[in-house]
């Protein structure tokens, strides 16, 4: 179907462990209370770039030619997919340019550039950042690497779901936030592999559907991207990820932004956790599903969160 596989996740596995620890896996009682279910929380909002794409950087980087390493890299990312390529790259002794929408948050431009790449500001969706990205490297003459479409960057991403499954067997459901649904395929990858019971649940805001509506017709649509939060903020859907999300995903929920804003809250008061828009989105999916699982894992898939975010979270805590 294509050149993704389990042995592929096993093999990104060993090249992350050796740059990157095991993230953690708790369950809190005050989420227990509050989502009426045992909930495991999958951190990786405690990754070295605050989240889990440094996984797929860091699995692609150990794959690069010597020339590839020598030409640098370019890819467009509305900033966590950013920080893992510019981390990746500097593992790598690599250059790194990276095309950010003009609409992404600049805490995470700065992080990248923090991490020693350059970062070129253009477009105002992802769709038009990607696209530049393909010309800038092609003109440069270096190595474009596709946000959703890179084998090991989906293998690197399902090594979450590998910790996870290894350690908690007996998940009912898992609920995966989606931007391009790299992380959602590896979750099915794992999945039919180690737990083939347990439920994906992709979840994505329903003010930026392209991964949606991707899924639901299987052909790689797009869809307007109005949606605040950075992580989950694509304008089309990725092709490699949807050829698994569309035969193996159990389910994908939409939600709005200010269930995904209250998740945000929810995660600060009853785990300890500053949760980015996108990080909560999982947890937003588990509050809004009907079909409620008694025992299942959300993915914190990152803590980046801007100073609008956070002031957003007081506000709503200050109300009730
Ligand atoms: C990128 C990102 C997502 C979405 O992941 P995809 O693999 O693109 O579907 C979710 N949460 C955070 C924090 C992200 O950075």
């Amino acid at each position: 179907m294509s050149n993704l596989s389990f042995a592929g996740v096993l093999h990104a596995a060993d090249v992350i462990g050796a740059e990157l620890p095991p993230t953690p896996s708790w369950n809190y009682p005050a989420l227990d209370a509050a989502t009426g279910c045992q909930v495991v929380v999958k951190h990786e909002n405690v990754q070295p770039t605050g989240a889990f794409k440094v996984r797929g950087g860091v699995s692609l980087s150990a794959g690069l030619t010597a020339e590839e390493r020598r030409a640098g890299l370019v890819s467009a990312s509305t900033g966590n997919h950013a920080q893992s390529v510019a981390y990746a790259a500097r593992l790598a002794g690599a250059p790194a340019v990276l095309v950010m929408p003009v609409t992404a948050p600049e805490a995470k431009a700065h992080a990248t550039r923090l991490l020693g790449a350059e970062v070129v500001r253009h477009g105002a969706t992802m769709g038009e950042a990607c696209d530049f990205a393909v010309s800038l490297a092609a003109e440069r003459g270096m190595r474009y690497v596709s946000p959703g479409d890179e084998p090991a960057v989906v293998h690197g991403h399902a090594t979450i779901y590998l910790e996870l499954l290894q350690r908690h067997p007996d998940l009912e459901a898992i609920y995966v936030p989606v931007g391009s649904g790299s992380g959602a395929a590896g979750a099915c990858l794992v999945r039919d592999e180690l737990a083939p019971s347990c439920r994906v649940v992709g979840v994505q805001s329903a003010a930026a559907p392209a991964a949606y509506n991707s899924w639901r017709s299987g052909r790689v649509e797009q869809a307007e991207c109005r949606t605040r939060f950075s992580g989950v903020a694509t304008s089309r859907g990725s092709q490699l990820p949807l050829a698994v999300m569309h035969e193996r995903l159990d389910d994908f929920l939409l939600v709005d932004d200010d269930e995904i804003l209250s998740a945000m809250r929810l995660f600060s008061t009853a785990a300890h956790t500053l949760a980015e828009g996108a990080g909560a989105a999982a947890l937003a999916g588990l509050l809004a599903d009907t079909r409620r699982p008694q025992r299942c894992a959300v993915v914190c898939t990152g803590g980046n969160a801007d100073a609008g975010e956070i002031a957003d979270i007081g506000a709503l805590a200050a109300v009730g």
